[in-house]
């Protein structure tokens, strides 16, 4: 190489070596008789030394490199007179013999610092700029190493990396496909696989019991905060297995990286069925790095004349430990935060346990102090804790509680970003039920198995039926998911059409994998965890974004290479599309 040692290599006790470095400019600085140069690369940051009394002309030659310029510097390693303790080469510099700049920079539009003054939109368009930055790097140096992790696990655990194609046919997985004209087969088009669901599956008929694969997936979904048209899923799938070595075996890679790259023991991680969790919690992925359970009211509030509650489907509560004392104008915010209309409370009733043992509720009118004391006895609460209560229909408020909950934990500083607490939310039902389209989805995918003993209930009452699908929830955030496939292909097609495709259209869509079900599909299950969300909750980052080299931005464009992009005329003639509202194709 042309470098003897990289930017972040050399310390005291290097001292007396001839070393050449090479890098990019940080800064540089000027005091008097000395020109002071930070080096970098990805590894670290060097100082330059230049003595304006032994070698004016390096001096000068110094002083005139920008931010950003490429240069190689040789020099002797010598120990700083000054020294910077806050980085590992604090406490030598290089004391320069010879530069060469190796290439000019243009003055990069935003800072290259851990705090930039660069927008996220600047940062998008000149992302190689951003990409120097410690936390960009630093994320993508975990990314790479979860990914090795993830490897030597599963390998260890016998499973094979397999690649699957990307130009395939639609997966219904409840989103909008990529599409891709064939030139081949004008007014045809591929799909890029929103997961490789059921190539995983075909594996399994195959032979391939224990298949994994790192895979980008593709969807076309209106994008939010954490989402990306394209992302990236640790894939796999097994057969001959039942639930339980499932959830034991990706319990081991969740444990495996937690211990190999945050160097800490999870522990056991507990289960939770989806029912409990939308009791207790109001979502099917409750954070439990605390507990501040809901409890429902109704057979305690209710008929006591107070219209609110009586008319409620659902009257449930928290309490807030130590919370008693919050002034007017706090539960006043926690009133307006409930009824902003994503959260869609209409109030917000609260009841103060005083530190003398008396109560102080919005609904005091309504209510004697023996009731309110019932009230505070559900929850176990103490002098000085404040029970939060919503009211109104059931799975609405439930939503709206955990909103509440999740906002109180953040309050109480309960929601430490440096704690994890994994979960297995298990036994999710089979299907949803839409009202506006009036029909079943799979809350999954169509693949997932039904409980066996609830399989009589997908003639009588199909919502009712409990899958064997489970997720994998770390602090409130789904990290993974999955479940055990149907290999009947009578199942199959039961399914199909509950999920109301006609038996031409599941033939057209999935005969391919109906037809590999005739040929020896043993039991069989899987799971897919979104490894970018993955890397990002061990970062610490909040948005995905973060954690990927080249991500897209809120609408779905990349901002670097500016797509997407028109294609030219000539294009567009071979494959024979025609665009309808194209103002101005390109030439080709
Ligand atoms: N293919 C599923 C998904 O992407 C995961 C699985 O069931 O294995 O959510």
């Amino acid at each position: 190489m042309l470098r003897t040692h990289t930017c972040g290599e050399l310390r005291l006790t290097d001292a007396g070596k001839t070393v050449t470095l090479t890098g990019w400019v940080q800064r540089s600085r000027d005091l008097g008789g000395m020109t002071f140069v930070d080096l970098r690369d990805r590894y670290g940051i060097t100082q330059l030394a230049f003595n304006m009394e032994t070698n004016a002309d390096l001096c000068l030659q110094a002083r005139k490199l920008g931010r950003e310029f490429v240069v190689l510097a040789t020099g002797k390693v010598i120990e700083r007179s000054s020294k910077n303790m806050k980085i590992p080469t604090g406490e030598i510099e290089v004391q320069v013999d010879k530069l060469q700049v190796l290439n000019s920079s243009k003055v990069p539009p935003f800072t290259i610092e851990d705090e930039t003054d660069g927008g996220e939109e600047l940062r998008m368009r000149y992302r190689y700029l951003d990409l120097r930055r410690n936390p960009l790097r630093k994320n993508l140096e975990l990314r790479h190493r979860m990914a090795i992790e993830t490897r030597n696990y599963l390998d260890g655990e016998g499973f094979l990396e397999i690649e699957t194609p990307y130009l395939i046919k639609s997966t219904p997985e409840g989103a909008r496909d990529f599409v891709v004209p064939s030139r081949v087969h004008n007014g045809k088009f591929y799909a890029l696989p929103q997961s490789p669901q059921t190539f995983k599956q075909i594996l399994m008929v195959a032979g391939y019991d224990r298949y994994y694969q790192i895979v980008r997936c593709f969807r076309d979904e209106d994008l939010r905060a954490d989402r990306q048209p394209e992302f990236t899923q640790i894939d796999c799938e097994m057969a001959f297995i039942t639930q339980e070595d499932i959830l034991n075996t990706f319990e081991g890679l969740v444990r495996h990286l937690f211990l190999k790259v945050k160097g800490f023991e999870t522990g056991m991680v507990p289960r939770m069925t989806f029912e409990n969790a939308m009791k207790f919690y109001g979502s099917d992925k409750p954070d439990i790095r605390f507990a501040m359970k809901f409890f429902e009211l109704n057979d305690v509030v209710k008929g006591k004349g107070f219209g609110v509650f009586d008319e409620a489907e659902l009257v449930v509560g928290i309490c807030a430990e130590g919370c008693a004392e919050y002034s007017r104008k706090q539960l006043d915010e926690l009133t307006e935060f409930v009824k902003k209309p994503q959260i869609g409370a209409k109030g917000l009733i609260y009841l103060q346990c005083k530190n003398d043992g008396t109560f102080k509720s919005s609904v005091d009118k309504f209510y004697t102090s023996e009731d309110l004391q019932k009230i505070a006895d559900c929850f176990n609460a103490k002098p000085n804790d404040l029970i939060l209560i919503l009211a109104g229909p059931a799975h609405k408020t439930r939503k709206a509680l955990n909103e509440l909950r999740l906002e109180m934990g953040s309050r109480l500083g309960l929601r430490d970003p440096n704690v994890f607490k994994p979960l297995w939310v298990i036994d999710f039902p089979l299907l949803e039920w839409d009202e506006e389209t009036r029909r079943f989805y799979a809350m999954h995918h169509p693949f997932t198995s039904p409980k066996p003993e609830d399989i009589p209930l997908l003639d009588s009452d199909p919502g009712k039926v409990r899958a064997n699908a489970y997720d994998l929830v770390i602090n409130g955030v789904e990290i993974g998911g999955g479940s055990i496939r149907i290999h009947s292909k009578e199942l199959q097609k039961k399914m199909f059409e509950l999920l109301g495709f006609s038996e031409e259209e599941a033939q057209n869509q999935f005969g391919f994998l109906m037809n590999a079900f005739e040929y020896g599909a043993p039991p069989h299950g899987g799971i897919a965890f979104g490894f970018d969300r993955f890397v990002a909750m061990f970062s610490g980052v909040d948005s995905i974004r973060e954690v990927i080299a080249f991500p897209k931005n809120n609408a779905a464009q990349d901002m670097m290479i500016d797509s997407p992009d028109l294609i030219s005329d000539a294009q567009l003639k071979e494959l024979g599309i025609e665009i309808s509202s194209q103002q101005s194709a390109v030439s080709s």
